[in-house]
């Protein structure tokens, strides 16, 4: 039996620059995303940066390279346009980690109580919350709640108690988390510290919040980028998050020196579209990420009231 060779990158690269112009299409690739993809995208970065942009494009179709719940914000910002997403089974299992029914009985328990969510949740958990944040205004959205509220907090656990630390508040968390980001151990910070006494710690707060202690800076993908540009030249920096995004920030300095904080710092559900997907993504228009709009205006309220917090 024949067996079909896999078309040449080279060819793949041809065809999607063909598709993309004859769909009037924009390519968003994650930080997080395999490089051959971040290549070929029109915008790289985080979720909700690739978001806004994908509200204010021209475009008519929007191949959103990333995970499930991001190219359902995306179909939440731009209404009206077409929205792919090249692999239907890339997901994002913290966002998996609270259905609806969940949120409310937590909500039930908790009556009065205001609801943060991160963006890193599923339309339908946006839509039963207040108020939606990033890994960088997640403090700023606290803040913003009178102080004599009590807060739940979902559905990641580190990122919510590296926010509030310190803080006079009565906030309750969802015990959700990021398997990646988890996977980083105080261990695993003290080791490389041994190895690279003079290295300096950055990690992401959904890092548990004993790794966030132990750094000398805890930032948010956008923060990373921005912190790194006015690193002395040749600084040792041991990271703790993604791999896809410590492959980003050295390519930004390439003259910095990136250590990861641990192995195996990968989010396959990130790995898994290749530029094969993002091809039969343009050439099928497939897989169609769509959102009942009725949930879509909700969710969008919990947006837009982050977005209008200074
Ligand atoms: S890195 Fe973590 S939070 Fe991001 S998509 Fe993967 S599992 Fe979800």
């Amino acid at each position: 039996m024949a067996t079909s060779v896999p078309p040449h990158p080279s060819q793949l690269i041809e065809e999607i620059s063909e598709l993309r112009t004859r769909h009037k299409a924009v390519i968003l690739a994650h930080n997080y995303e395999l490089a051959e993809v971040q290549d070929i995208a029109d915008f790289t970065g985080d979720s909700l940066e690739l978001s806004r942009r994908a509200a204010v494009v021209e475009a008519e179709v929007i191949v959103f390279c990333g995970v499930h719940f991001m190219a359902e914000t995306a179909a939440i910002l731009a209404p009206g346009r077409t929205v792919l997403l090249p692999v239907a089974e890339a997901g994002c299992p913290m966002a998996d980690m609270i259905t609806p029914e969940e949120l409310l009985a937590f909500q039930a328990d908790h009556p009065g109580a205001v609801t943060v969510t991160y963006v890193n949740s599923t339309a339908e958990i946006k839509a039963l919350s207040d108020l939606c944040c990033t890994s960088a205004n997640a403090r700023a959205v606290v803040e913003s709640i009178p102080v004599d509220r009590t807060i739940l907090f979902v559905p990641d656990r580190h990122l919510g108690e590296w926010v509030t630390r310190g803080m006079d508040r009565q906030v309750v968390f969802w015990p959700g988390f990021c398997p990646v980001h988890q996977r980083i151990l105080p261990e695993d910070i003290a080791r490389k510290r041994g190895q690279f006494p003079d290295a300096l710690v950055m990690v992401h707060p959904e890092c548990d919040l004993a790794v966030c202690e132990s750094a000398d800076f805890v930032e948010s993908t956008g923060g990373m980028l921005r912190r790194i540009a006015d690193l002395p030249h040749g600084t040792k920096l041991i990271l703790g998050t993604e791999v896809g995004m410590i492959n980003r920030l050295q390519t930004a300095r390439p003259d910095l020196v990136m250590i990861p904080a641990g192995p195996d710092l990968v989010c396959a559900n990130m790995k898994m579209t290749r530029l094969v997907h993002v091809r039969d993504a343009l050439l099928h228009l497939r897989h169609r990420i769509t959102v009942n709009p009725a949930i879509a205006d909700r969710a969008r309220g919990a947006i837009e009231r982050m977005l209008a917090i200074p």
